[in-house]
């Protein structure tokens, strides 16, 4: 089964108001794509602004916490995205389990909260270079799907990012034959884990995505979109890899 392809960009710690002006044409190029989806998670600070202004962009929030309100001091809870006027938020960001020692636990329970909130999760999973050296990323992506993953989670309201923590921004990228066999992978355990409902959850690729390798990526049979950062902070950058998940998705 063929799902409508997401093409989602994660700004992280970049962008100013002026960083706005790149939704105009990232909107009109994806408003002119009408078989795909397109998203920007900009910073906190810009989501209201991004919501308010963007055309045919969904806006996202890059983190929220579990917690609905309470003495959490400069966090943001995922009913404050939902308010801002996003539609999606990223949890479980390799930068985030890292930098913040994010368990598999924590990122179930901030997917779970999105989720509540009426946000679409973009749950991020993917392995380090140890692990894919030592041949046990498959192991590893299985597990951290199993530990991050809402048993309730639907087609409508989760999506899966597959980033091999190596691949990000750092302009390595495994090949499209690799990709392949981990998006299988994770099919095969949502669809052991959700039933049927595995069938609809998107599965994106993430990790030094460009205008040069989207096409072949966006090719790869359950690949369902791409989550993109470096490349999505310019409309001169971004464009083309909508343009190519249209072009894919004929
Ligand atoms: C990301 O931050 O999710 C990401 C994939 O970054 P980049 O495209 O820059 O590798």
């Amino acid at each position: 089964m063929s799902l409508r392809k997401l093409v989602a960009g994660n700004w992280k710690m970049n962008g100013l108001r002026i960083s706005l002006g790149e939704l105009a044409p990232i909107g009109r190029a994806a408003t002119a794509a009408k078989r795909i989806d397109v998203a920007i998670c900009p910073p906190f600070t810009l989501v209201a602004q991004a919501a308010a202004n963007a055309d045919g962009i969904a806006i996202g929030g890059q983190d929220c916490h579990f917690a609905t309100t309470g003495a959490y001091t400069g966090y943001i809870s995922a009913d404050m995205l939902t308010d801002a006027g996003a539609s999606h938020v990223i949890v479980g960001h390799s930068e985030r389990r890292s930098a913040n020692h994010e368990t598999d636990a924590d990122v179930r329970a901030k997917a779970e909260a999105a989720m509540e909130a009426g946000l679409v999760a973009i749950l991020c999973i993917g392995e380090t270079d140890k692990q894919r050296d030592a041949g046990r990323a498959g192991l590893a992506v299985a597990s951290q799907l199993d530990g991050s993953l809402p048993r309730t989670a639907t087609g409508d309201t989760l999506i899966i990012a597959y980033e091999p923590r190596w691949a990000i921004g750092t302009g390595r990228t495994p090949s499209s034959g690799e990709i392949g066999e981990m998006h299988k992978l994770i099919r095969a355990k949502l669809i052991d884990i959700l039933g049927t409902e595995g069938v609809r959850v998107r599965i994106l690729y993430g990790g030094s995505v460009t205008s040069h390798n989207a096409a072949e990526f966006l090719s790869v049979p359950d690949v369902d979109g791409a989550l993109v950062g470096g490349a999505s902070l310019t409309a001169a950058q971004f464009v083309p890899i909508i343009e190519a998940a249209e072009n894919v998705s004929q």
